[in-house]
């Protein structure tokens, strides 16, 4: 028996019950002279363990039924009462030579394959030559025909298509299982998603059930030339150092990326690929939860993520009167204004403007950096901008590592004639 309660030493306090997370204890009555070891019959599902006592007493009884021994009750009982005995499972490795192509989940909302899903096709694209394999998409909804050539423009050579009305939404389960199955049959080497809200929920629970490693809000994904696997880097400690992990023995290799990190490459109309229609027995579209509406967010947040153009402004603005300079140079661009962290825990901002690790990540055409230092979790937030103009008094800040045009000077006499500038500039 993996879980056991030791019956003279449990009380029947019901502190085990508190602790367990998936209601499978009771504290029951323990009928005289039931007796020694698993007073269960075999296959009950019950357990305890104890000498037999000559009275009834009330005593923890864990359903293995619902238990998973995961170990809750054990530091919460008092009495140390509740044994485990975990025998380490064995895991086989699996053959990673099975294990062919890159993965990209293309998510979808209300039927449309979202952003994210196009930049990593144009990753998974890049990888792929280097692994010389095919990219695939995974598509799962219902009325995605529209949709199809999209993706095989930005980069698929196949898309696994799997649609029912079920699951026109996402939702956990059915998408769990759908993605898990498909990954079973086709073994695919890399698997990739984005690290937005649905990302996240549904590549956990693969990795799960499939066993497999994830490394969640990678900034950065290549090939190593030799050993041909891939290469996962994110920021690691709090952001003071970047970590390119591995996944060497197992596979698919996952990772998860946040919107905006990668490019989309260019839609080739050109292109084309393969469609593989996938279907499920009802029993896998099943879901315990029901999405009962969709709800669009009103959107209160200055949309960061979809501006063409950023200004921002860090610590070195001094102060929130200043930020009237960074709105005013934002106005005569049609730029959202973006800020550092410093910006944000100084109260000159609120956080939604927050550009970087712990804030939004942008990619706009051109991003204004002015007074921000250039700190790794900035960065990582907006260094995939295609033009970033940073201006800072301070030649040897590291913005400038990554600026394409740098302005050293001190941004009260920089940003206004700027603006000046850029106002007589766009009135003609
Ligand atoms: C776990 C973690 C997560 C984080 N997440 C984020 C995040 O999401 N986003 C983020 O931004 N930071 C984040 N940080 C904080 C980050 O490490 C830096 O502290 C922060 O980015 C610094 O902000 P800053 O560049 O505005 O300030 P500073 O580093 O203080 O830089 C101010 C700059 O302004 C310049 N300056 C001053 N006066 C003038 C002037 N008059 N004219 C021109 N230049 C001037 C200075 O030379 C200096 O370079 C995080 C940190 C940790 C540990």
């Amino acid at each position: 028996m993996p879980i056991q309660v030791i019956v003279e030493k449990c009380t029947g306090c019901m502190l085990c019950i508190k602790a367990c997370p998936f209601d499978a204890i009771r504290i029951m009555d323990r009928p005289e002279g039931r007796g020694l070891a698993s007073d269960r019959p075999e296959g009950h599902g019950l357990a305890s363990f104890g000498q037999s006592h000559s009275q009834s007493q009330k005593k923890a009884i864990i359903d293995l039924n619902k238990c998973t021994l995961c170990g809750a009750c054990v530091p919460a009982c008092k009495f140390k009462a509740i044994l485990i005995e975990k025998t380490p499972e064995k895991c086989s490795l699996p053959d990673i030579k099975d294990y062919k192509g890159i993965w990209v989940f293309a998510e979808q909302k209300l039927g449309k394959a979202q952003s994210v899903s196009y930049e990593l096709l144009g990753k998974a694209r890049e990888l792929a030559d280097k692994l010389k394999c095919q990219v695939s998409a995974v598509f799962i909804g219902h009325n995605l025909k529209d949709q199809l050539d999209e993706l095989i423009w930005h980069g698929a050579d196949n898309i696994y298509l799997v649609e029912a009305p079920e699951i026109a939404n996402f939702q956990d389960e059915p998408y769990t299982r759908i993605l898990v199955e498909l990954v079973k049959k086709y073994k695919p080497e890399i698997l990739l998603c984005g690290a937005t809200a649905i990302g996240r929920s549904l590549i956990s629970r693969v990795a799960i059930k499939i066993k497999a490693g994830l490394t969640a809000d990678c900034t950065g994904l290549d090939i190593d030339p030799e050993k041909k696997i891939l290469l996962q880097t994110r920021p690691a400690f709090g952001g003071n150092i970047m970590a390119t992990i591995i996944s060497p023995n197992y596979r698919p290799q996952m990772a998860t990326v946040r919107h905006k990190v990668f490019q989309p490459m260019q839609p080739d109309k050109h292109r084309k690929g393969k469609v593989i229609k996938e279907a499920f027995d009802a029993a896998v579209y099943e879901s315990r939860t029901k999405l009962l509406d969709i709800v669009e967010e009103v959107e209160t947040l200055v949309n960061l993520a979809e501006a063409d153009i950023i200004v921002s402004g860090g610590r070195g603005m001094g102060g929130p009167e200043n930020f009237k300079l960074l709105e005013e140079l934002a106005h005569a661009l049609g730029a959202a204004v973006g800020a550092s962290r410093a910006a944000v825990d100084s109260g000159w901002m609120p956080y939604s403007h927050q550009v970087g690790q712990t804030g939004r990540t942008v990619a706009p055409k051109i991003y204004f950096a002015c007074g921000i230092s250039g700190q790794i979790q900035h960065l990582v937030g907006m260094q995939s901008s295609k033009i970033i103009v940073a201006i800072n008094k301070d030649p040897e800040a590291p913005i400038f590592k990554v600026a394409t045009y740098g302005i050293v000077g001190d941004l009260f006499q920089v940003i206004p004639s700027l603006t000046k500038k850029f106002k007589e500039t766009l009135k003609k």
